[in-house]
């Protein structure tokens, strides 16, 4: 037998299964690393995100060979002749694959069958299996975070004494939710200055026309695990300690306050998620930091990035194409164009989008996807711009955080009640609506907030639905103590917005 190994390219980690299972022999195992623009093409991405990919994987793939591997490294437009002509030069009988993240690998794989043996070999980039996920979950009424995330601590053993969450308390969130302060400070970002593979990727991607959005100039993301461990340590240093109280606040040129910047990293396996969660345990119990910033931070890397991982790969493919409202309006032009809205709040972060491809969560969630929702944007175009346009989008990762919890299109799954809000929340944790040409206040007139009018007739398009939904009694009966003059004006507004802007 002769085996080779194919690394996809968000499986950037010298501890990736295949290659663990293969170290022995490093010398004797052929590696390849493909580059494909036909994969590109297919659908528009942030001119960034390919840099980041194509920069790491060659970076990761030098790394390699200077470790002794023997590599191939790929550029090419479609996979499968690449791969087809390096299995003959190696006289390989099997090819090894560390089982994709993503479905979308599954056709080629199958193809790529007819021509080798495929050996896929479990993944190991995250704390739960697939398998120890099915098996946590069936059988269950309701497939819950919390439920989850408590079993995940209890597990790993992570902010564990005794068996006992620390504190005593598994969740901290009330004190996270804090309104950003005038004058608010939080520590710089790292910037990293493009090397030569960097240079020769950015080249490259303009002379192709590669992507189709953003700014490609701005890039100053990590291509390298050093890199992203030197990301990982400032986090830890600078932002884990206040990184709690203002998780979701929102601040105009301060956009991403004490988040840690490091998805994109943990996405291709740069980082790996044991020792993220590993480090910020390991600072809590030496620095004595904040239990509800470092609860905060273990809930979304331990809790939420697994969960949501497991439940992509439980649930059935068509899940991805769930539409519980029924919805089925484009997206508005100015999601691809931030100077063509004078809505502030989007304006803002569609901008930050453009320059980095990067939004934190809650601007992802509260601006971005909430206006999506209550405008009744169809949860498949909104799902398929955000994947375009974040520097971290994978189908995993994207499905589940746009379809189940962004859009509440599979009805509940995921969320308790739809994500829906109006200029209220969004006045409350950003500084955004006091530069507005919008008026935050008003729900009809000239100068009334679109997040205003499109939140209540959302809410009266599908009062029906969402009756179903115990937590949104309370909400309803506010709808329903609208005087039905203004229920129609709140109507006639978001009509005539749909009309002029779609
Ligand atoms: C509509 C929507 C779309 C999203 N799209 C993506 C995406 O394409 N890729 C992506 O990695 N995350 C996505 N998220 C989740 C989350 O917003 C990002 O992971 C986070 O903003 C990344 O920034 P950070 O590294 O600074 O995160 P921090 O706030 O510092 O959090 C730390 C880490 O926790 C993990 N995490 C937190 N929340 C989630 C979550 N809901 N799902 C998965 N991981 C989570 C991430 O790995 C993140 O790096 C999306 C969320 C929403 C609501
Ligand atoms: S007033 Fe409305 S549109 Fe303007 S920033 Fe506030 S929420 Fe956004």
């Amino acid at each position: 037998m002769t085996r080779g190994i194919w690394i996809l390219g968000d499986q950037l980690s010298h501890q990736q299964a295949a290659l663990q299972s293969c170290f022995i022999e490093k010398e004797n195992t052929p590696i390849i690393i493909i580059e494909s623009s036909d994969y590109v093409n297919k659908r528009p991405y942030h001119r960034q995100k390919l840099v980041l990919i194509w920069s790491a994987m060659r970076h990761f793939s030098e790394e390699l060979k200077l470790a002794g591997w023997p590599v191939t490294y790929g550029i090419t437009a479609h996979f499968l002749p690449s791969l087809e002509k390096w299995i003959k030069d190696n006289y390989l009988t099997e090819l090894w694959i560390m089982n994709p993240n993503n479905r979308d690998f599954n056709n080629l794989i199958n193809e790529l069958s007819t021509l080798v043996q495929i050996k896929l070999i479990p993944n190991n980039q995250f704390f739960w299996t697939q398998e120890e996920f099915t098996k946590w979950a069936k059988n269950r009424k309701r497939l819950l975070l919390e439920d989850f995330y408590r079993e995940s601590r209890k597990r790993f053993q992570i902010l564990m004494v005794d068996n006992k969450p620390v504190g005593n308390n598994w969740n901290f969130d009330k004190e996270n939710r804090k309104s950003p302060p005038k004058n608010i400070n939080p520590p710089d970002n790292l910037s990293f200055i493009p090397d030569d593979i960097t240079t020769d990727v950015i080249k490259w991607i303009k002379l192709n026309d590669f992507g189709s959005y953003g700014k490609l100039e701005t890039f100053n993301w990590g291509v390298t695990r050093d890199n992203a461990v030197t990301v990982l340590n400032h986090f830890i240093k600078k932002k884990l300690p206040q990184f709690g109280p203002f998780q979701d606040a929102m601040v105009t040129g301060k956009n991403t306050l004490w988040h840690s910047l490091i998805s994109p990293y943990l996405n291709l396996s740069l980082l790996q998620p044991q020792e993220v969660v590993e480090a910020v345990e390991k600072a809590y119990f030496e620095n004595q930091l904040e239990l509800n910033s470092v609860e905060g931070f273990i809930r979304q890397t331990l809790g939420w990035r697994e969960y949501l991982y497991g439940i992509y790969h439980y649930l059935d493919e068509d899940y991805s194409n769930s539409n519980w409202f029924n919805h089925s309006l484009k997206l508005p032009d100015f999601y691809w164009d931030s100077n063509k809205t004078n809505m502030n709040c989007l304006h803002q972060v569609l901008k930050q989008i453009e320059d980095t491809g990067y939004v934190h969560h809650i601007q992802r969630l509260m601006i971005l996807s909430n206006f999506a929702l209550i405008l009744g944007v169809n949860p498949q175009v909104i799902e398929a711009w955000f994947h375009a346009v974040f520097i971290d989008a994978y189908d995993w990762v994207m499905q589940t955080n746009v379809i189940g919890m962004g859009q509440f299109a599979d009805g509940g799954i995921l969320a308790s009640k739809p994500y829906a809000a109006s200029a209220n929340y969004i006045n409350k944790m950003s500084d955004y609506c006091s530069n507005c040409y919008y008026n935050k206040k008003e729900r009809t007139g000239e100068k009334a907030c679109p997040f205003n009018y499109f939140y209540w007739d959302f809410l009266a398009r599908h009062q029906d639905k969402l009756k179903s939904q115990g937590r949104m009694n309370l909400i309803l009966a506010s709808l329903n103590k609208i005087p039905e003059t203004e229920l129609n004006k709140i109507r006639e507004l978001a009509e005539k917005w749909r009309l002029n802007e779609l």
